[in-house]
């Protein structure tokens, strides 16, 4: 496996330097967007009291997924979707600061984190010299991670509401969810 993906070369870039990058269209899709939006006066906190803990992957569009409305529900999301120190540091915000009270995980099938292994860090040291401070959270067992992810969740002394965490797979060729107990 290789830890460092192609980068562009330079001389790609330079046989076009004026071309738009996809952060440039970012910006002129937002000026876009901000012609009609309304300030709906929400506050930060969310109307559905709920925190969604996913995985980054591109194919997981979670408002359309999950019926969520913009101002809904806190959206935590990383590689894996994983429930990691930082993930309950958003959560215990969320619940402590913002008055979530229901969590729910979200994997999904084809995710980038099936597969790899620790040894992905130990790649990473010997070509950087530098070890990470985090672990690759890599899965082999779907199920399992999320079960693992509720059980994180739910032992956790810093969360004040653990009684509805409910963990999911969402499946990225029929869209559906579905329920790990
Ligand atoms: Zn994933």
């Amino acid at each position: 496996m290789t830890v460092t993906p192609d980068r562009p070369t330079p001389h790609a870039a330079a046989a076009n330097p004026a071309a738009p990058t996809i952060i440039d269209r970012f910006v002129g899709a937002n000026r876009e967007y901000a012609v009609t939006f309304q300030d709906g006066g929400m506050d930060a906190r969310p109307v559905q009291k709920i925190a969604v803990v996913a995985c980054m992957d591109a194919r997981l569009d979670l408002f359309a997924a999950l019926g969520l409305e913009l101002g809904d529900a806190h959206v935590i999301r990383n590689a894996g979707g994983v429930v990691t120190d930082d993930t309950i540091r958003s959560l215990t915000i969320s619940q402590r600061a913002l008055g979530t009270r229901s969590i729910a995980l979200i994997h999904h099938t084809g995710c980038g984190l099936l597969g790899l292994t620790e040894d992905f860090r130990r790649e990473l040291e010997a070509e950087v010299g530098q070890r990470p401070q985090w672990a690759v959270e890599a899965f082999v067992d779907l199920d399992g991670d999320v079960r693992q992810s509720m059980q994180r969740v739910r032992t956790s002394p810093f969360l004040l509401h653990t009684d509805d965490v409910r963990g999911f797979v969402f499946d990225v060729h029929t869209g559906l969810l579905r329920e790990i107990h």
